[in-house]
């Protein structure tokens, strides 16, 4: 048994009060929290004590796409460059990036990852247990003749994950799947975690209001044909969201240029949602971010993510953290630290086991040594794995 002190202990929610001490099995489950005790051998660590973070969003199948796509292309040129580029590797140096991606999110103090997947690349790597996953398999498709086949092959595959993890079949994004799809989808995540890509450019919005824009050039190069999108005279989280209708809840990724009225749409349909912000890959693509404060002030869930590594310079929490706090200053610690936690743990349905320090859970722990009461994280903070 160990027992840990330190200068700050976050929980997963709030601070804890000074003199709290943790008495920690060797496997990391947490026994005991005590503000007063007897024991005399007390580690005290320095800085921040919490639990570990969780990635709400990633896809390490793309992880040896870093460094090959420009960035502040905006969306649609960075679909095209994942598209030119994603095939032009071996399968050993595919697996090699996903081992050193998953290592670096160890290293960055992430115990647990919901992973988007296309294919089966990342399933070995999964499969050591090294993170705990919940895999998305994700399917995309605009021709509505292939719908059945392609979901047909992603339930397939996604049954393959769930032998060794969670795992549930997902739509890739609104403009990106045929109506067919979407109803197929749809009806397989009864009662499961869903996902979708959300209102990531204002391209997005602008093909489901008028039928015009960039995405038009997108699709033009990957059907290799013309096609007509049916637009709906709305944004599109308010053409799509009502549609998925049985999940039992869903992580929304990205809402970079979602807007009020966005999101009092979303809050009347009284689902259960998750707000899922990738700060430094809207940064990378876009050169835009959320309206954090906006979702706040609105009640939304919020979780953290890192996107891939083609979009990403790291799979870091802790570096998300900073650019929001360098954005917004105003948003207190507790909130953020609790998104890339509790709330985290929620949206993958691992609250009871990790996300949080309570008694009986195992949620990892990390030391943030450079951390100061009332002050954003210093530049050069870095992560330490205590468990
Ligand atoms: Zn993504």
């Amino acid at each position: 048994m160990h027992f840990l002190s330190a200068d700050f202990i976050f929980d997963g929610q709030q601070f804890l009060p000074n003199h709290t001490v943790l008495s920690v099995q060797e496997d990391g489950v947490i026994v005991d929290i005590q503000t007063q005790t007897t024991h005399q051998e007390v580690q005290h660590y320095r800085g921040l004590l919490m639990p570990g973070f969780i990635n709400a969003h990633c896809h390490l199948e793309l992880s040896h796409l870093k460094n090959c796509i420009p960035e502040r292309t905006g969306l649609v040129d960075f679909l095209l460059g994942i598209n030119q580029f994603r095939n032009n590797f071996s399968d050993e140096q595919k697996q090699r990036a996903i081992q050193d991606a998953e290592q670096m999110m160890l290293v960055n103090g992430i115990v647990a990852v919901g992973d988007i997947s296309n294919g089966l690349d990342s399933l070995e790597q999964k499969k050591k247990g090294r993170l705990a996953y919940h895999t998305f398999v994700e399917c995309v498709g605009l021709k509505e003749e292939n719908a059945m086949e392609r979901v047909e092959m992603s339930k397939q595959i996604s049954a393959t994950f769930a032998l060794s993890h969670p795992s549930s079949i997902v739509l890739h994004a609104p403009y990106s799947v045929s109506s067919a799809m979407m109803e197929l989808v749809n009806a397989g995540s009864e009662n499961k975690i869903s996902s979708i890509h959300n209102q990531e450019c204002d391209a997005e919005n602008e093909l489901f209001i008028s039928g015009t824009g960039d995405f038009l050039k997108l699709f033009l190069a990957i059907l290799n044909d013309t096609y007509f999108f049916t637009h709906t005279g709305k944004t599109s989280i308010t053409s799509y969201l009502e549609k998925l209708n049985v999940a039992a809840q869903i992580i929304l990724v990205h809402n970079t240029v979602t807007t009020s009225a966005d999101i009092d749409f979303a809050n009347t349909l009284d689902k259960k949602l998750f707000w899922c912000v990738c700060p430094n890959a809207n940064v990378y693509i876009e050169n835009k971010l959320p309206n954090i404060p906006l979702m706040m002030e609105k009640g939304c869930k919020i979780v953290l993510g890192t996107d891939s590594l083609a979009s990403n310079h790291a799979l870091d929490i802790l570096a998300e953290i900073k650019t929001i706090q360098k954005h917004f200053p105003s948003i207190a610690i507790e909130q953020i630290l609790s998104w890339a936690t509790i709330h985290a743990a929620q949206a993958l349905g691992m609250e009871n086991e990790i996300g949080s320090l309570a008694i009986g859970k195992k949620p990892g722990m990390i030391q943030i040594e450079k951390y100061t009461t009332g002050q954003p994280f210093a530049e050069d903070a870095t992560v330490k794995r205590i468990y």
